[in-house]
């Protein structure tokens, strides 16, 4: 893979981590504070569940009370007029004191009333049929007991009667003594409490019976409630108890806290909507959320912009790299014709010059030899004459290629075209000691190559060479140059093809 695409791959994982991160945080963050709201709630519903718990059995444990007080005097003073004028004046100022009395009430063993706390009514009905008269009659239990809900046959109200059994002397049934309690107390008590607009209050007894409940319906009062998942919840665990579910009455999903009432056989539970619980932490969440949406979506926008920049930054400089490239190449290929005979592939006059100036200092340096060889091909102006320029250019490349493949096993020589048909070499290092002998070889390999030439007295092509070493009367590049050409001139001058020193005026061969 590119480095440019690795860079911005890295980069836009980064971006996406990034914006997971945050995403992730939200929702953890998001489903602790759900988690610490409904924790609240279930709080909020055991404090009320405990309250509605306390009213209740304090308003119970009164009732008995005022009851006690009633069976006491009628087990110790009878039933004669003075006491039972006593005790219904005692009924007629507890009623008074405790609001939440419907009523206090004496009957005889036949269920007929013989006093009560009411006043404005001259004759009572029987309650023989009660539940709780037939309770007490067949138990001799004095503890109170909590009858269901009923409507009053005075009144006409819901109330919960409370009763304790009257015994004659011998221990026989005497009657019962009931307070009765107004549905409509706990009614307005369960109304003042903040449970919301979907929150739910019930008070049961033991035996499944549902005595009150917010939201108000008279249908449930005296409802048998023991296929409700509250009252199953109840009998499986316990006294007490938290849990969530859909409420069997109206299937809103609330969050139960159910209490037992201590002393008496009856539990009371509080319930608070779960939806209307978390309706803050929804629009806090939904407000926090788009919060968070905003920031990741400004992230993802402007990393994946500077990912796009860096990619497009480093493609720029990719193709810079490229581009430089090239030129470097196109430099370098210009150099090289620049110094290159287009003809004969050959090093041009201006490389030959130059590399003639490097190896003259250096010889000159290191006193070491150099050697120059100036080549001519004879009776050229005649084989173009013969064959024409084009033929004349072949045979100038065939003999620059059989020159230049001879040197080429000779390291530090150039081969040069130096004008026209003319050849030059410069010779360093070992083939420099005796350039005669390099020059004789060319003349060989050139004869070799048999080019037909009817214009020359051998009947195929020549050339003739003249050869200068680097000697101390040698003062500048050129001065070997001019020798070599004297060589040359010779060389033609006595016959052709062949290869012979230049030689200044007077100086001898050195062979
Ligand atoms: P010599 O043996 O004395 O050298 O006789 P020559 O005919 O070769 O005489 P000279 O060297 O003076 O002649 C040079 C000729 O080479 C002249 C020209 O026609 C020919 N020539 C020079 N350059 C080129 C070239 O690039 N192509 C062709 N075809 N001919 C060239
Ligand atoms: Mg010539
Ligand atoms: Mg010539």
């Amino acid at each position: 893979m590119p480095r440019t695409d690795s860079v911005s791959l890295r980069a836009v994982a980064f971006v996406a981590f990034t914006c997971l991160c945050l995403i992730a945080m939200d929702v953890w963050e998001g489903w602790r504070a759900r988690a610490v709201q409904l924790k609240e709630v279930e709080v909020a519903a055991s404090n009320l569940s405990r309250a509605a718990a306390q009213d209740v059995e304090d308003t119970i444990t009164q009732s008995d009370m005022a009851l006690l007080g009633i069976v006491e005097r009628l087990e110790s003073e009878g039933t004669d007029a003075l006491p039972m004028s006593r005790l219904r004046r005692m009924m007629i100022m507890r009623v008074g004191q405790l609001k939440y009395l419907n009523g206090l009430f004496a009957y005889n063993e036949r269920g007929e009333c013989i006093t009560s706390s009411i006043q404005t009514i001259s004759s009572y009905p029987n309650i023989v049929d009660r539940e709780f008269f037939t309770f007490h009659k067949t138990h001799t239990d004095p503890g109170p007991h909590i009858g269901a809900p009923v409507r009053s046959r005075i009144s006409g109200k819901w109330i919960l009667p409370i009763s304790r059994r009257v015994d004659h002397a011998d221990g026989s049934f005497a009657g019962i003594a009931v307070a009765t309690i107004n549905i409509d107390y706990f009614e307005d008590f369960y109304s003042s409490l903040n449970i919301g607009q979907a929150g739910a209050i019930a008070m049961v007894l033991d035996n499944g019976t549902m005595i009150v409940r917010r939201p108000y319906d008279d249908s449930f009062i005296g409802k048998d409630v023991r296929k409700s998942t509250l009252y199953q919840t109840y009998r499986a665990h316990g006294p007490d108890g938290v849990y969530t579910s859909p409420s069997t009455q109206d299937g809103v999903v609330r969050i139960f806290s159910y209490r037992r009432v201590d002393q008496y056989p009856l539990f009371v539970a509080a319930a608070l909507s779960k939806d209307e619980s978390l309706s803050q932490w929804w629009r806090e969440t939904l407000v926090h959320s788009a919060g968070v949406g905003l920031l990741v979506a400004a992230i993802g926008f402007f990393g994946l912009r500077l990912t796009m920049q860096i990619r497009l930054r480093a493609h720029a400089e990719t193709e810079l790299i490229a581009t430089q490239q090239a030129l470097t190449n196109a430099n370098k290929t210009l150099q090289r014709l620049a110094m290159q005979d287009g003809l004969t592939g050959l090093a041009n006059r201006r490389q030959f010059d130059m590399t003639l100036d490097e190896e003259f200092a250096r010889a000159a340096r290191l006193h070491s030899a150099l050697a120059v060889i100036m080549i001519d091909v004879d009776y050229f102006k005649q084989y173009n004459d013969l064959y024409g320029h084009v033929a004349g250019d072949d045979c100038l490349r065939a003999i620059s290629h059989a020159i230049q493949n001879l040197m080429s096993v000779h390291g530090g020589c150039v081969v040069a075209r130096y004008g026209g048909e003319e050849l030059a070499i410069v010779l360093s290092g070992k083939d420099a000691l005796d350039p005669l002998a390099v020059a004789e070889r060319i003349g060989r390999a050139v004869a070799n190559l048999h080019i037909t030439h009817a214009g020359s007295v051998r009947g195929f092509v020549t050339v003739s060479a003249g050869v200068a070493s680097l000697t101390p009367a040698c003062r500048q590049p050129s001065d070997l140059v001019q020798l070599a050409d004297k060589g040359l001139y010779a060389a033609k001058a006595t016959g052709r093809n062949r290869a012979l020193y230049g030689r200044q005026p007077g100086e001898p061969c050195p062979h």
